[in-house]
């Protein structure tokens, strides 16, 4: 039986390009990882039952178990590059990543998944192969291999490390139900066309890493990289769901440095002073009713890891 632990992530930043011809957008995407996590449980069954799915948590009642699962695709997936038949592996998902959060909860699963399968099977696949493994799998995949800090290009799929120095101190104000990754994109499209700025490709100018953001996680300086916290999809995000508004002003009004929509949202990221500050940001965003639950954490933290 092998458990594996997996990060969430927030993107300090997330700039998105015009609509590529293939439906996707460029973007300029600096991941961070944090110990708020998954953990995923790989164990052996008898022959001929193929891949079995449990899930445990709060959200554990919206997990879908069925082969649209991100962690039963990995492990089939990487069966499959090893040429083996229909893989038999019971996997338990236990869940504290927000679902539909916009802290890729789902691509987390696939990357543990991932690695629990490779370690359980005895496989030794090189990394290279889990990434390109994982960016099949999705954009957001092969970041949750690797945790810390990256600068994400293209679909977010090619990555690279980025220097970080020290420990930021987060909260996390997690929302009733979920937002959909596309309905968002779509929605970030739509204001750009009502702006008149206009959404393809060619109109909006492609994105880049903020120079500014790249210094403050170099520094530790947790104060700047506050200043630099950017989402474009923010707007599309409180677009579709304006109570957000209210989440990200009572964490401001608590004391949190910084505040942004976490990715797609609905999920809200604090940066705070320290881990005080953050357990105090959390205790109000709690008390405020503008959120379900609030989460104090902290990261950079390392991605997929077997546990011992
Ligand atoms: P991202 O930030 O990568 O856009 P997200 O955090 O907003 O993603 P997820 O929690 O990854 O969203 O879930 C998005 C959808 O993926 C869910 O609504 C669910 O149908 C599906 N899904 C597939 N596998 C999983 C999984 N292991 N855990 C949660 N959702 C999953």
């Amino acid at each position: 039986m092998i458990t594996v632990r997996v990060p969430a992530k927030v993107n300090v930043q997330l700039g998105v390009g015009g609509l590529r011809t293939d439906g996707f957008h460029d973007l300029a995407n600096v991941f961070f990882a944090v110990a708020l996590g998954d953990e995923v449980t790989a164990s052996a069954t008898g022959p001929g039952e193929g891949v079995t799915l449990t899930c445990s948590g709060p959200d554990a009642a919206v997990v879908p178990l069925d082969d649209s699962n991100l962690a039963a695709r990995a492990a089939r997936l990487l069966a499959a590059r090893h040429g083996l038949a229909e893989p038999d592996v019971r996997l338990h998902i236990d869940k504290a990543i927000p679902v539909a959060g916009g802290m890729a909860g789902g691509s987390a699963d696939g990357a543990a998944a991932l690695v629990a399968c490779d370690a359980l099977w005895q496989l030794d696949t090189p990394v290279a192969t889990l990434l390109e493994l994982a960016a099949e799998l999705g954009s957001d995949v092969p970041f949750a291999l690797l945790g810390g800090v990256a600068l994400g290009r293209g679909r977010g799929e090619i990555l690279d490390p980025l220097p970080v120095t020290g420990t930021f101190h987060w909260v996390f104000a997690v929302a009733d139900g979920g937002l959909s990754t596309p309905a968002v994109f779509r929605e970030c499209d739509r204001l750009r066309e009502e702006a008149g700025t206009g959404s393809g490709d060619t109109d909006v100018p492609t994105p880049d890493a903020d120079p500014a953001l790249l210094a403050a996680l170099a520094d530790g300086d947790a104060v700047a990289l506050a200043g630099a916290l950017a989402n474009d999809l923010q707007s599309a995000a409180l677009s579709l769901r304006p109570s957000l508004a209210a989440t990200l002003r009572a964490g401001t009004e608590a004391g949190a440095l910084g505040a942004l929509v976490s990715g797609s949202g609905p999920t809200c990221a604090f940066l705070a002073k320290d881990a005080e500050a953050a357990a105090a940001v959390a205790e109000a965003l709690r008390a405020s009713g503008t959120c379900r639950t609030a989460h104090a954490t902290h990261g950079p933290v390392p991605g997929a890891t077997v546990l011992p």
